[in-house]
């Protein structure tokens, strides 16, 4: 019989299936403890459960481990980032970011891309899967035990498309915010999208409240074609309308990402029209620089162009922020770090993982 991996049960599984083994259902509670709270990685740590059970669930279960295969420690400010082997050897990032709110750890929803941002170094690679939900989860687990660190913030904005991980995702936040787990507010965590419009509505009726943020990064749909072809789906007038209804039902304010490309997308005049777009919401705008990848045609506005179309905003009445940027010593932006190891596996290994066939 196959093993099952048993950081995959939600907490009401893992009691039915305690009860199938024959036990009193209240382990439960220990064992899910000792797994998601604790992070231990041998049952025989789990020192309030009988030898017999402990021996019962070796037979029947594993328990996840996720391997950090190379962690960069920022010297600037003490970002880490990871770069995690999955267990069928497709490797992964999450980047841990200390502010003084505390630690947020950015996690990633699938292995590479199918969204095709241009801008973005996760999206070079292809797509070869999406995550399990416990492996969006492991990644807080693997983080913390390595750093020693606790994690009080989620971003899933490594590498993936989230809400094109639906089920997946929805299922890692609420094991991350099961109280007998890591026990994170669903208000300490942040969703990020290029806009999947249908699984916006889908997550407004979640009843989860977790902030959203949405990857617009242009005001027109014409100029958002040239960088986003997930703009050929969606509308932004149908991706604003979703926000609404999204704000309408969790009463959550939304955050909008707008990089900043030099020459493509930060003239006075773009302000002016994200402005304009954002009139009357709860919204908060999120610039941030564009990160220069690899072999990327885009170059990162000049600070000037930065402030000025900060203060355009905020003089609009729209909240803004420049997002602080972390660990530029090492491979921030994300996919980077990825792509360095395919590249690298890729010529001296022979491939190591596995693409898909989509
Ligand atoms: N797929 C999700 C989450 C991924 S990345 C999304 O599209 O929202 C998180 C954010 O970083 C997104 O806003 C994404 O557009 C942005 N991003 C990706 N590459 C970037 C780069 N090179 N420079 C600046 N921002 C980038």
């Amino acid at each position: 019989m196959e093993k099952i991996n048993i950081n995959e049960l939600t907490f009401e599984e893992l009691e039915k299936f305690i009860e199938e083994l024959g036990e009193k259902k209240f382990h439960a509670r220990q064992i899910f403890k000792w797994i998601h709270r604790e992070k231990v990685l041998d049952f025989d740590q789990m020192t309030d459960i009988s030898k017999a059970l402990r021996e019962k669930l070796r037979e029947r279960t594993y328990i996840l481990e996720l391997k950090v295969l190379e962690c960069q420690v920022s010297k600037k400010d003490g970002t880490m980032k990871f770069l995690i082997e999955l267990p069928d050897h497709n490797a992964i990032e999450s980047v841990l970011m200390k502010y003084n709110h505390g630690n947020t750890i950015c996690v990633s929803s699938q292995v590479g891309c199918k969204m095709g941002c241009k801008f973005c170094a996760s999206t070079k690679e292809g797509f070869v899967r999406s995550l399990l939900a416990s492996e969006i989860e492991g990644q807080l687990l693997t983080v913390e035990r390595y750093s020693g660190e606790k994690i009080s913030n989620i971003v899933y904005m490594g590498i993936g498309e989230p809400l094109d991980n639906y089920d997946n995702v929805i299922k890692s936040i609420r094991q991350i915010n099961y109280p007998l787990g890591l026990n994170i507010g669903a208000r300490h965590i942040s969703l990020s999208t290029c806009g999947l419009v249908p699984n916006i509505y889908r997550l407004a009726e979640e009843n989860i409240q977790c902030t959203l943020s949405i990857s617009l990064h242009a005001t027109t749909d014409k100029k958002r074609r040239e960088t986003m072809p997930i703009a050929n789906k969606y509308t932004i007038k149908e991706i604003l309308d979703a926000c609404k209804e999204y704000i309408r039902l969790t009463g959550r304010r939304i955050s909008f990402e707008y990089a900043l490309i030099y020459g493509q997308n930060d003239s006075r005049e773009d302000a002016l029209a994200l402005a304009k777009l954002l009139r009357g919401m709860i919204a908060h705008v999120n610039l941030i620089p564009v990160n220069e990848i690899k072999n990327g045609i885009y170059k990162k506005a000049p600070e000037k162009n930065i402030e000025n179309f900060m203060n355009t905003l905020n003089s609009c009445g729209v909240v803004t922020t420049v997002r602080r940027e972390l660990g530029s010593d090492i491979d921030a932006a994300c996919g980077q770090l990825r792509k360095k190891y395919i590249d690298k596996t890729d010529q001296f290994e022979g491939k190591k993982y596995t693409k898909s066939e989509e």
